[in-house]
């Protein structure tokens, strides 16, 4: 018998009933009158060649090997012995029967963890199969010499066995009784312990091993000093109770768990009970009811769940002095990890389908038939529990951690709509349950201290948690990183589907809000621990700790909410239109329109079928209602969240940490994914299934896009900024399923920027068929040397990815020369040589590069669709991906005219104000007249692209391009002058949108390449 030592495992081998064996056949030699230790030395005869171990080894049949043994023993007793009854002994499973020592050892050492092995010396049966008359799945992996043609002593048994355990002898032990085995196995470095009495030797294996092996009640030590009770009073109080005459000892022990209400087990006249007390000292009246528990249990036990059964409650303080009740004692097996090492899959299937069962069952119980309507409150649960919690941790907190306040504000907007009432176990975990070790059935539910009437998904998701920790966690170890697949344990989502299942309920859509405020509940309850901790005597260190796991838990809780937030977003219905139709209409009016800053009314149509997408809505308020409710969201997320930062985002972009992130706008790209505000660019039309983006048509985005454009910082707060969005259109369109899993996934997450390389300064590139830099293969890589500049979003030190253009066959037709390259940012060879600036503005963190690339070898399979079909992918890229700029520049255009006309109202010159000066009546009328003309043209051009497709809009496209940015240039420039002086500094963001709106009369191609562009399509349509 082999035990590692750490990380533990065990090895038995024959002993768990050889010594039986030995015994009996002494008694059989005694009974047969042969003289004693006639069979033993018959058996050890001729050694390791005798037949004995030919046996063993399988190199004789049993027949050939009884007859060999009759004549030895014979020989040996000077008498002629029939050894029939010898075979009889050796095969009858009542005679092999397992030592009850044993079997309780090996089910402790499993469940701590450790592997078991059996390493035997057996031997075939006439019916040709190997003798081992034990359960198999009590190890890990078995070895039987016969099958191996090998016995032990001999080192490669040893060897063997250890192998196949992945282990090293120096972290096995090994139990076995005889000396030449134990010798062999010591010489190859394994722990060694010999048995000659198999109780001696458990207690041997418990001292190398340093925890208990024998206990009779599992999870039981000796009553500590502080919660000691009067154990006359309690046997008086137990006799007269249960009517026990027999005299005997009262054994008492305490419950490793229930630190807040003390447990004890009990043993009396061999009746076996557990008592529950409230902990002594003065309690809050609702804490610690053990009344409560009693009353639950009982009910809970009449209504077929596996609970303990109560005996009695007794609320009279001078027995144990405090009041107590008193069950049945349960055995059976409890998991502390999750994971349940050293189980098959199957067992682990089969016990977390019991866990699910058991809580169905729970939640399945008739609250009147049971009388336990009055247990607690009905309805709004989790709406109580949320306020609770908040209100425990405000009591509670040392210092902010951004994520519980980001929770505090999104939990109570997001409670589930419908909660349903139902008996709650509150604390309903695997360590919780007490399963049968061999059905895997749950035996009892236990610890209903926290037990009330509530939400049941509340149970559900708490006890999934350690789904999501990491199995190193301090306080529970988790699966987090475990291969749930593998272990054959359902994933959280299988198991929130496995109990809607069984209770007959629709799927639980919003099961990440449960789990969000399961994670919020704990890390509040840990935000106590800790504070009691910093007031208390724990160490520092521990207090540390417990601080720190607020966090952690706080973060996993929002990454739910996180998610939660887009599933909202997601689950909109959908309103694209069935057929396409290039009639430009609009709906009526959704809702009444009473407020809002445009307030004019498209023509309308009364077909409902007409009701999606491909309206041309040209205004906000004829937008489908869950569009229309995003637009809401959005505009009162800029008004609340981002104008109010502008101020320090400006003052980031001017410090010397400038090329860092501002720790701002991370925050508040959090707040916009928890309210589903992220990545609504990606039109249906490209992500038809909506797997990655919101699925809005290019016209809703539009609306949506021109409020992100009010505000220089609002796109990339929303994950809808340029090059990203672009970058992401390509992957999405273009990108293999590797590729969008390395690249598409962090983007889309917002955890990752990128930047488009195609302008070279040695070049006009307003042609892009010119760009040079070369692309080459080489040993199965792309090689790339070029020179780029204006490259946006390089300088970021997030930026992970850089699409790259370059050419790989300069002899191809002109079109097909070009090749789009997915490079890491972090490939040697890439040299920013500086940032350039925009009128002296460097746009950090992302600034616009300069940059060499020198050698940058690139895989192969980085390449998107393949080479040459570089202007292919830019034309796709360049579709939807630019009109968003034209978009953003009407928002950017209508903020520049609100400042105008709210500066105008407030300033004075020459005895009136200036917005009665004519000239600025004239500038602001104009301004109204171009915003509106450019808005309808960015609106059909969004139309056009929604129900013909992006080709089919390239006119539109061209148009749009064309006029907007100039549109906007003037605009702006019109409110500059209005401002007077301070129109040109960074008090206001006008001399920014300038910039902004003149450099796109370059960034997104040339003014005039979309003039000649127009002018093209133009006489090709007129001939
Ligand atoms: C703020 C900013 C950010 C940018 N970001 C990126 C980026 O991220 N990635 C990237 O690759 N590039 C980027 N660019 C570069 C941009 O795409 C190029 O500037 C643009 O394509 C024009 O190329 P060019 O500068 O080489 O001008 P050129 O091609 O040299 O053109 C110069 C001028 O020639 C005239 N001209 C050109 N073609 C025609 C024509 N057909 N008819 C009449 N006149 C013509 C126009 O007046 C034009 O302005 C950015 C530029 C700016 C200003």
């Amino acid at each position: 018998m082999v035990i590692p030592l750490f990380p533990k495992l065990q090895l038995f081998d024959h002993i768990l009933f050889h010594l039986l064996n030995v015994l009996l056949l002494v008694e059989w030699e005694v009974r047969n009158h042969i003289p004693s230790g006639t069979v033993l030395k018959a058996l050890s005869s001729g050694g390791e060649n005798g037949p004995w171990m030919k046996f063993m080894r399988a190199e004789i049949t049993i027949e050939d090997f009884l007859q060999e043994f009759r004549k030895l023993c014979s020989e040996i007793s000077k008498t002629d012995m029939s050894v029939d009854f010898f075979s009889f002994l050796l095969t009858n499973e009542q005679v092999v029967k397992q030592f009850p020592v044993m079997t309780e050892t090996i089910t402790q050492i499993r469940a701590k963890g450790l592997q078991t092995a059996l390493l035997s010396n057996n031997f075939f049966l006439p019916n040709g199969k190997s003798f081992l008359p034990l359960d198999r799945k009590q190890f890990d992996v078995v070895v039987e010499s016969c099958l191996e043609g090998i016995c032990k002593p001999d080192p490669r048994i040893y060897k063997l066995c250890l192998e196949r355990l992945g282990r090293k002898p120096s972290e096995c032990i090994l139990l076995e009784d005889l000396g030449p085995n134990l010798k062999a196995a010591a010489s190859l470095g394994i722990h060694t312990i010999k048995v000659n009495d198999p109780e001696t030797a458990v207690k041997e294996l418990k001292t190398l091993l340093g925890f208990t092996l024998r206990t009779v009640v599992p999870n039981t030590r000796p009553v500590r000093k502080t919660m000691e009770i009067p154990k006359d009073s309690l046997e008086k109080y137990l006799r007269d109770l249960l009517g026990i005459q027999t005299t005997g000892p009262l054994e008492l022990l305490q419950f490793d768990h229930g630190q807040s209400n003390p447990t004890y087990y009990i043993k009396l006249a061999n009746q076996q009970m557990v008592l529950r007390k409230k902990p002594p000292g003065t309690l809050l009246p609702s804490a610690h009811a053990v009344e409560r528990e009693f009353r639950i249990m009982k009910a809970l036990k009449n209504a077929g769940v596996p609970v303990p059964k109560v005996l009695d409650l007794c609320e009279d303080s001078r027995i144990v002095g405090t009041p107590f009740y008193v069950m049945e004692y349960c055995s059976g097996l409890t998991y502390k990890d999750p994971s349940l090492p050293g189980l098959k899959p199957s067992q682990r299937q089969a016990i977390y389908t019991a866990m699910n069962r058991v809580l169905c069952k729970i939640h399945s119980v008739d609250l009147k038939a049971t009388g336990l309507e009055d247990y607690g409150k009905h309805g709004d649960y989790i709406t109580r529990q949320v306020q609770t919690w908040i209100k425990q941790y405000r009591a509670t907190e040392t210092s902010t951690i951004p994520a519980m306040e980001r929770l505090i504000e999104w939990l109570p907007l997001h409670l589930p709509s419908q909660q349903r009432t139902t008996v709650v176990h509150g604390d309903f975990r695997l360590d919780n349950l007490l399963f049968h070790p061999e059905t895997n059935e749950v035996l009892a539910v236990l610890d209903w201290e926290l037990s009330t009437l509530g939400d049941p998904l509340a149970d559900v998701a708490y006890s999934c948690l350690a789904h999501y920790l990491p199995s190193s966690f301090p306080i529970q170890p988790g699966l987090g990183d475990c291969d749930l697949t593998k272990l054959g344990i359902p994933t959280a989502e299988e198991y929130f589907r496995m109990y809607c299942l069984h209770m007959g309920i629709p799927p639980t859509e919003n099961w990440n809000f449960y789990m969000a405020f399961s994670f919020f509940r704990v890390a509040a309850i840990l935000q106590g621990v800790y504070k009691r901790s910093l007031t208390g005597q724990a160490s520092s260190a521990t207090a540390e700790q417990s601080g720190k796991l607020t966090e952690f838990m706080s973060n996993l809780a929002w990454d739910f909410a996180v998610k939660e937030g887009f599933r909202v977003f997601k689950e909109m219905p959908p309103t694209r239109p069935l057929t396409r139709s290039h009639h430009t209409w609009a709906r009526p009016q959704f809702p009444p329109r009473t407020l809002g800053r445009r307030s004019y009314v498209t023509s309308t149509d009364s077909s409902p079928a007409h009701a999606s997408k491909g309206a041309l809505v040209f205004s906000p308020e004829g937008l489908s209602p869950p569009v229309w409710e995003v637009y809401q969201r959005l505009k009162q997320f800029i008004e609340r969240h981002v104008y109010p930062a502008e101020p320090e985002l400006q003052s980031h972009q001017a410090s010397a940490e400038r090329w860092t992130p501002s720790p701002l706008v991370e925050d508040l790209k959090e707040k916009a994914k928890a309210e589903g505000l992220w990545n609504l660019f990606l039109p249906i039309e490209t992500d038809p299934e909506r797997k990655y983006g919101a699925g809005l048509t290019n016209v809703e985005y539009a609306h949506l896009c021109e409020l992100m454009g009010t505000s220089l910082y609002a796109p990339e707060i929303f994950n809808c900024s340029a090059p990203d969005t672009g970058n992401m259109e390509v992957l999405v369109r273009y990108g293999t399923e590797e590729q969008k899993a390395r690249w598409l996934t962090p983007l889309l997450e917002g955890k990752a920027r990128s930047c488009f390389a195609m302008t070279e300064p040695q070049v006009a590139s307003s042609d892009a068929t010119n760009i040079e830099s070369s692309i080459r293969e080489e040993d199965g890589f792309y090689v790339i040397n070029g020179h780029k500049w204006w490259i946006s979003g390089i300088l970021d030190p997030r930026c992970q990815l850089c699409v790259f253009m370059g050419k790989t066959d300069p002899h191809a037709p002109r079109h097909q020369q070009q090749s789009v390259l997915l490079v890491p940012m972090d490939t040697p060879g890439i040299k920013i040589i500086r940032p350039l600036t925009v009128y002296g503005l460097e746009d950090a963190p992302g600034g616009h590069g300069e940059v060499l690339f020198e050698k940058v070898r690139v895989p192969k399979e980085n390449m998107v669709l393949g080479p040459g079909r570089g202007f292919e992918i830019a034309q796709g890229r360049l579709g939807p991906g630019r009109i968003h700029h034209c978009m953003r520049l009407i928002g950017c255009s209508e903020r520049a005219l609100a400042l105008m006309k709210a500066r105008a109202k407030s300033r004075v010159a020459f005895g009136k104000p200036l917005v009665e000066q004519g000239t600025l009546l004239a500038d602001i009328a104009q301004s109204r007249v171009e915003i509106e003309q450019a808005r309808l043209l960015v609106l059909k051009a969004a139309h056009v692209m929604d129900v013909a497709g992006n080709k089919a809009a390239a006119l539109d496209i061209a148009m749009i391009k064309m006029v907007a940015p100039s549109m906007a240039s003037r605009v702006i420039d019109r409110a500059i002058q209005a401002f007077g002086a301070a129109g040109l500094s960074n008090d206001f963001p006008l001399a920014q949108f300038f910039a902004g709106a003149r450099a796109l009369r370059f960034a997104d191609g040339p003014d005039e390449v979309h003039r000649a562009a127009v002018a093209k399509m133009e006489l090709k349509h007129g001939l």
